[in-house]
């Protein structure tokens, strides 16, 4: 392609709000551009990237079996209705009514629409196991979107499901995914790790996440550094021994611990049932007992609770309101204790409640909760050091080296879902005996648009991006420095010619700038080769450089395709 024709509007300056590198770079490499918040127009270079990725992510998927299709991005709230997650799923699900008044969500996720597909469409055995996979866009209301595409409110997904007829094939539909996922991630040239996982709200049993490490992540990762254990930090906190806990904790007991139930999931309709208040204002249930008292519920703004029974759980009755600036201070809490809260772990959370003494939360045995209450501290900071302190020092349960913390950016997940779906979708076939079971299902998403950012985050130095070749919008950067000189036109023209023949993606820089804003430029967009055709045109000497190496080498035009393989 030629530059001149071509929309990339580079930008010199670093636009002020744009905290992560990956979005700084995008917008200054001119490969997007924001539309609103969280949301994002990909212009040609941008897209070219991503389709680089769907490219790798359609050519593994395709030979691990999986088919594709594509389904709407509108749903009725029927569907979400029936599976119980027009309630659950709270805002970050984008909802709208049609001119009848008929409420539709913007799909965040796809299980209802493929389960009712697969129930409809597959009623045998003998059609078993499918995998289907869409690449398409998702809606999420992000309560936080935030470092460009890293977490937007309208992103690119792809997301799969598998259908099995038992669970042994639901583990080798899974084994299939994660190995196709290692083959993704390594060609996009990511450095990352695939890490357990908290099952949490979703049910389910195995889950793994596949990071991006990158001090940019979200996430934090416990591993090893000497064996292969890796696990995020919510699930290592969970698989760690309780006396690491106490020790690293040591708070300030008042009052006996009591036992209660292990908390399991509740909706936030049943919540908002048994609290007595609307569901819009509960943002997250953080534990629920067996017997359906809250331990600790997330509410929205000024909602005063006072119906909490708080029988088997010493404390709580404390904790009746939580401001929006408590909140606001929590956001990123929020995010752990979700999960979290629904496993058996060793701290769930420790906040303060207005006025009130903090509260904590945590396990000391399988199956079993103390809820205790602690004198006050300070709410800044809190659980994610908490939770830190509490892995910290700690060492490997499988090989004893001590465990170490990376940040991590969250860019694929596959899940064992089991008949969670199959079953309140009634999504059933018959198998070999004519017996009618649910189908097994399990379900892999990647963020197609996050990968993009998160390839650039690991990609990149103070001139600009540094993009792997399996992904650069173009491969080669064939740079003229003075266009009004006919010789190096000329011979620009050729190399072009000879080069785009062998199959290279090169984009020509034939406009008519200074040569240092065309360097400046080749430099930001970093595709991985760069060859000038300057002053020695007339001698058929060109220079090819490497944009990641620096390194620079003088060779005739006869050299350029041996030198570019
Ligand atoms: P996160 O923990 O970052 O909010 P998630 O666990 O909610 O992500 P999943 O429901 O597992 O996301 O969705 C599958 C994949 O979609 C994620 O692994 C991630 O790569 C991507 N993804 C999720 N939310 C966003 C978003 N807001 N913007 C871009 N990509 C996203
Ligand atoms: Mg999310
Ligand atoms: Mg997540
Ligand atoms: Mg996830």
């Amino acid at each position: 392609m030629r530059q001149q024709k071509m929309l990339i509007p580079t930008l010199r300056d670093v636009p002020g709000d744009a905290e992560a590198a990956s979005h700084r770079l995008m917008l200054r490499a001119g490969l997007i551009r924001q539309l609103s918040s969280g949301i994002y127009s990909y212009l040609p270079l941008g897209l070219k990237a991503l389709q680089h990725i769907q490219t790798i992510v359609r050519e593994e998927l395709d030979a691990a079996g999986a088919q594709e299709m594509l389904m709407p991005a509108l749903h009725p709230s029927e569907l979400w209705k029936s599976s119980g997650r027009w309630d659950v799923y709270g805002p970050e699900l984008m909802r709208l009514e049609d001119r009848h008044g008929r409420e539709f969500a913007l799909g965040a996720t796809h299980e209802e629409v493929i389960t009712t597909i697969v129930k409809d469409e597959i009623q045998s055995y003998k059609k078993l196991p499918v995998t289907l996979y869409q690449i398409q866009t998702k809606f999420r209301d992000e309560r936080r979107p935030r470092f460009g595409l890293l977490r937007g409110r309208e992103f690119i997904m792809k997301d799969a499901y598998s259908f099995d007829k038992t669970a042994t094939g639901l583990d080798e539909s899974y084994q299939r995914m994660y190995n196709a996922y290692d083959r993704i991630f390594t060609r996009c040239g990511l450095n990352f790790r695939a890490v357990e996982a908290d099952s949490g709200a979703m049910g389910g049993t195995d889950t793994h996440e596949f990071m991006a490490l990158a001090d940019i992540g979200e996430d934090t990762i416990v591993h090893c550094p000497s064996c292969h254990y890796a696990a995020n930090l919510e699930k290592a906190v969970g698989q760690l021994p309780p006396s690491s806990i106490a020790a690293s904790k040591q708070p300030e007991l008042d009052g006996r611990p009591e036992k209660v139930h292990t908390p399991q999931a509740a909706s936030i309709k049943q919540l908002s049932e048994f609290l007595r208040i609307p569901p819009e204002r509960i943002i997250k249930s953080v534990a629920v007992s067996a017997n359906g008292v809250p331990v600790i519920v997330l509410l929205r703004g000024d909602c005063e609770v006072n119906e909490i029974k708080t029988k088997n759980v010493i404390g709580v009755s404390e904790l009746t309101m939580l401001s929006e600036s408590e909140i606001q201070k929590m956001g990123s809490v929020a995010g752990f204790i979700g999960p979290i809260g629904l496993q058996n772990v060793k701290i769930i959370a420790d906040f303060s409640v207005r006025g009130m003494e903090n509260a904590v939360v945590g396990a000391n045995e399988a199956d079993y909760h103390l809820t205790q209450v602690v004198a006050q501290r300070d709410l800044a900071g809190l659980t994610y050091h908490d939770l830190r302190n509490a892995a910290e020092g700690d060492c490997c349960a499988s090989c004893g080296h001590e465990l170490a913390f990376v940040k991590g950016i969250e860019v694929g997940h596959v899940f064992k879902l089991g008949t969670k779906y199959s079953r309140s979708l009634g999504a059933v076939f018959s198998d070999e005996n004519g017996v009618s079971e649910p189908l097994i299902m399990g379900c892999y998403g990647i963020g197609v648009s996050r990968v993009l950012a998160a390839i650039i985050e690991q990609n990149y130095d103070e001139r600009g991006i540094l993009w792997p070749a399996s992904i650069a919008p173009f491969v080669i950067h064939l740079l003229t420095v003075q266009v009004q000189d006919e010789t190096q036109m000329k011979l620009s023209q050729e190399i072009y010619t000879s080069l785009t023949g062998a199959g290279y993606a090169v984009l020509w820089d034939d406009r008519e700038e200074r040569p240092g804003v065309k360097f400046n430029d080749s430099d930001l967009l970093g595709f991985p080769l760069r060859i000038t055709v300057g002053k020695k045109a007339a001698e058929n000497i060109v220079e090819c450089k490497e944009r990641r190496s620096g390194h620079q080498d003088e060779i005739t035009v006869a050299q350029i395709l041996t030198h570019c393989q």
